[in-house]
């Protein structure tokens, strides 16, 4: 009996572990097409001032809505992506899209100071070669200042780095394009290797916030983003950090010094109309 379960239970797995290969199969031939059919949009998610709750930006995040799995979040395409090269295309149509929207929002919003966007490159994107020109032609084409974006990479795409690739990271940053280093924390978190990166932005992952969700957080939890805000900030980086979803955490990290903050307490990613009418609302 007990084997019959036992061999039911592979069964299933086995049946499981099909219909995700199936699916992941069916998503990588799949998204091609999708890019010249429109499927994927981008939400946008508030990136807050800690001090006073208002907008300093806003992440893009790119979704597929699929017409038949509806709609699927960057985890489930993005390594497909990244393995087929169509990150490339699908990376260009995101950072153009996203960039004519601040634009946009920067027109109509002018008096609050300039709103930043921030879009991720993945390592297939840091390793093209005409990274550097294709953005320099989105920002020229749409108008808005190369300070209004950062591009986001994480600290994995990063590992080993030569100067052969940091330097179109080096060479937008010189034009005044603000490069986070992003997920920290999850990585080797090589706090000796920030020096040499071209970065002004340490996004703290998720996983930090996750640890202070108990009330009264973790005092080694604490302990350890108060060391690594204050060394960032030695080093003349912002900090940001994801994943703040509640007022608790949101009131820790900006007495531990954090600058900016992201994460569901603020908003979920959304549709652009949400980041204009927090705008206009001047704060969260
Ligand atoms: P990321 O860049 O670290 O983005 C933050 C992720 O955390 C987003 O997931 C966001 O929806 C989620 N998040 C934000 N606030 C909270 C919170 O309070 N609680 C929780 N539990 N989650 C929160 P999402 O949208 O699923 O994106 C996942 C990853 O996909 C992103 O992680 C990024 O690495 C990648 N990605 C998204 N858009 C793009 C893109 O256009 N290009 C590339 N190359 N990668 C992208
Ligand atoms: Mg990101
Ligand atoms: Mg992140
Ligand atoms: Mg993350």
């Amino acid at each position: 009996r007990a084997k019959a379960a036992g061999g039911n239970r592979f069964a299933l797995a086995d049946a499981e572990a099909d219909a995700r290969a199936i699916t992941r199969h069916g998503l990588t031939t799949a998204l091609p097409t999708a890019l010249d059919r429109g499927e994927f949009f981008i939400e946008y998610q508030p990136l807050v001032h800690l001090g006073d709750g208002s907008v300093h930006g806003a992440e893009a995040l790119v979704r597929w809505c699929h017409p038949q799995h509806g709609v699927l979040g960057p985890d489930r395409f993005i390594p497909l992506a990244e393995h087929t090269g169509l990150i490339v295309p699908l990376g260009r149509w995101v950072l153009e899209e996203s960039v004519r929207q601040a634009n946009f929002w920067q027109e109509r919003h002018t008096d609050g100071g300039p709103l930043r966007i921030n879009v991720n490159l993945s390592p297939t994107q840091l390793h093209h070669p005409s990274l550097v020109a294709e953005t320099v032609d989105v920002l020229e084409r749409s108008g808005l200042e190369p300070g209004a974006l950062c591009l986001e990479v994480t600290e994995s795409a990063l590992i080993g780095a030569d100067d052969d690739l940091l330097k179109p990271l080096r060479q937008l940053a010189e034009m005044g394009v603000d490069i986070a280093l992003d997920d920290f924390g999850t990585g080797y978190s090589n706090l000796a290797n920030l020096r040499r990166l071209p970065v002004s932005v340490l996004k703290l992952d998720r996983s930090f916030t996750q640890g202070m969700q108990h009330h009264p957080a973790d005092p080694v939890d604490l302990k350890i983003v108060e060391g690594i805000v204050s060394l960032a900030h030695s080093l003349d980086l912002a900090v940001t950090v994801e994943g703040v979803e509640t007022g608790a955490q949101a009131e820790q990290l900006r007495q531990i010094g954090c600058d900016t903050a992201q994460g569901w307490y603020y908003a979920r990613p959304g549709a652009p109309d949400r980041i204009h009418s927090l705008l206009l609302a001047d704060a969260v």
